[in-house]
């Protein structure tokens, strides 16, 4: 018996408009050779064929937002477009030029060195979505490398693009995780020990890819007239809203634009603040220009909240990217997009106000955040600043798991009188929090439990109540989060040609602020034995 499913033909019907190709310049040379590229947005170039692609995961709401349905997921031909054995009608396959500073410094081109982009899908509702298949084989970008992803890495970026899109944190979407069939080697700490893993293959999905390294390339360039021709596209593409009445784009666009950038980006570190989540390699080819987070490499997140912490061993050394720095990492990312952008408005002053707008915007957004985050009414900085930063420094103190803390403070009780009640009853909700209670000092918990009292005060002056307290709190404390040793165990499982964790921990990462009772074991805190294995504590940048 055939199964009709497997013969639907329904990918067929995707509308492509691919502006992108259309409207910028391409790379003349038709060979897929490793090459600088001068002069060109991009290179027209194909997806490597593989032997046996299988679906071990999809995402159901983004099908839906391209039009796919779950049916045409579990179709063969599913599997042959997203792994790019099959190009469709429509599809105009290219990879990107960009350039980026990594790690602090200048490195010159970079690109799609393993990224292909599909084409442009308009949805029904005429949104528009990039469609993107990274390890999909080398490009005229791939410098030394292969072109080619692992299980391992993409399992990783499929499951948090899902997980932070439904944490609500602006991101890039991923559509699939297909494996290859295929075995690619890698040397995963760079010691020498290399190993053969198997080969997969995600689709990306994004408005747009554009990162700012995708400008400075050409400013490092000199090559201003492509440059010029690639941000009137960039905002007459994404940010519609800024072009005049007149359709002319000049220097106070621009400046509007870098503006919005800014708040964009600012708006984006703030999420990441709030949910612990650590990108590992904000290099300025790793920053999207609509302020997405892109690129899903070494990140982590925070188990116990150590403001210091990163999980790239890449850069263990100086923590360039650690918890702590991401904000002020993203206004010097900034600062280099606006060295980029500067021959189009040779002014400094404008450039100067908007980078102080990201300053602003962040302070506001992050004062925001933690209010919320308290329960607390509306932020009062004559107390709440010094409420903000003594917890903070409380918590960083032990070892004190972040997602837990924020949880079981929305249980804490506001209807007691406080003179009643002792230390030890006002730790009791948080205790679990902990990751060795038999580390805290009684001078320690004393200190925590004035700072409740100071807390519980500020909350019953204003009159909120316990109620709408634990609503608001639990609405942007998330229960779940990806814990990095639940990707592992994923990943391990996978491995073995196991997709069901995987599948698992999407489904888990669908409702983040829900209780879900039944799967309360993905919500402990990390068992020891991850404390400092591979993938669970350390990642390098090897994918
Ligand atoms: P990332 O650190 O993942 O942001 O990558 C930095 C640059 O290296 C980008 O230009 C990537 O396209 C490129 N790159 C990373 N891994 C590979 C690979 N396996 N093959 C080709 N290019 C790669
Ligand atoms: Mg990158």
């Amino acid at each position: 018996m055939t199964l009709p499913l497997n013969n639907s033909t329904r990918l067929d019907k995707l509308i492509f408009d691919n502006r992108f190709v259309q409207q910028l310049p391409a790379d003349s040379e038709p060979n897929n050779y490793r090459r600088q590229v001068l002069k060109a947005c991009y290179s027209h170039v194909l997806p490597a064929n593989v032997t046996a692609p299988t679906v071990a995961a999809y995402s159901k709401e983004m099908a839906e937002q391209l039009g796919i349905t779950e049916d045409d997921c579990k179709s063969e031909q599913f599997a042959k477009v997203f792994v790019g054995n099959e190009i469709l009608a429509g599809m105009q396959p290219y990879a990107m030029c960009y350039g980026g500073h990594q790690f602090g410094h200048w490195a010159g081109q970079l690109g799609d060195g393993r990224a292909i982009n599909l084409g442009e899908v308009v949805n029904t509702q005429k949104q528009r979505w990039v469609l993107q298949l990274k390890g999909a084989g080398p490009t005229p970008y791939s410098r030394s490398a292969d072109g080619l992803a692992v299980l391992r890495s993409s399992v990783r970026e499929f499951l948090c693009s899902e997980a932070m899109y439904h944490l609500g944190v602006p991101t890039t979407r991923a559509l699939s995780l297909i494996l290859t069939g295929e075995q690619v080697v890698r040397d995963m700490f760079y010691d020498g020990n290399p190993r053969a893993e198997p080969g997969a293959v995600v689709c990306r999905v994004a408005p747009s890819f554009v990162r700012f390294g995708s400008f400075q390339i050409f400013t490092a360039r000199g090559e201003i007239d492509v440059l010029r021709q690639f941000v009137d596209f960039t905002i007459r593409t994404d940010f519609p809203h800024l072009v005049k009445d007149n359709g002319v784009l000049d220097k106070t666009v621009y400046i509007a634009w870098f503006e919005e950038v800014c708040k964009l980006t600012a708006e984006m570190i703030v999420h990441w603040q709030r949910v612990g989540f650590v990108h590992g390699v904000m290099n300025t080819d790793n920053m999207s220009i609509l302020g997405l987070t892109i690129d899903y490499g070494p990140y982590g997140w925070l188990d116990n909240y150590d403001p210091d912490w990163t999980p790239n061993t890449t850069d263990a050394g100086e923590r360039r990217y650690r918890y702590s720095q991401q904000p002020q990492i993203a206004l010097w990312n900034l600062l280099q997009l606006a060295n980029a952008i500067y021959p189009l408005v040779e002014q400094e002053e404008p450039f100067q106000q908007a980078l102080a707008i990201y300053n602003q915007t962040f302070e506001q957004a992050w004062n925001n955040m933690m209010t919320d985050k308290l329960g607390l009414d509306t932020f009062n900085p004559e107390t709440d600043s010094k409420l903000f930063s003594e917890l903070l420094a409380l918590l960083a103190e032990v070892e004190t798991d972040m997602t837990i803390f924020y949880r079981s403070l929305a249980l804490l009780d506001l209807e007691n009188s406080l003179e009643t009640l002792s230390d030890k009853q006002l730790l009791k909700p948080i205790q679990d929090a902990w990751y060795r209670l038999e580390a805290l000092t009684e001078d320690y918990k004393s200190r925590f439990a004035s700072w409740i009292r100071v807390y519980i005060i500020r909350l019953q002056k204003a009159g909120v109540k316990q109620i709408d307290k634990k609503q608001r709190m639990n609405a942007v404390n998330p229960k779940y989060i990806l814990r990095n040793y639940l990707s592992q165990l994923a990943i391990d499982k996978a491995e073995q040609g196991d997709y069901s964790m995987v599948n698992e921990l999407l489904e888990l990462m669908r409702r983040p602020y829900d209780e879900q009772p039944e799967k309360q074991h993905y919500a402990v805190k990390r068992p020891e034995w991850a404390r400092h294995k591979a993938g669970c504590s350390k990642l390098s940048c090897s994918s």
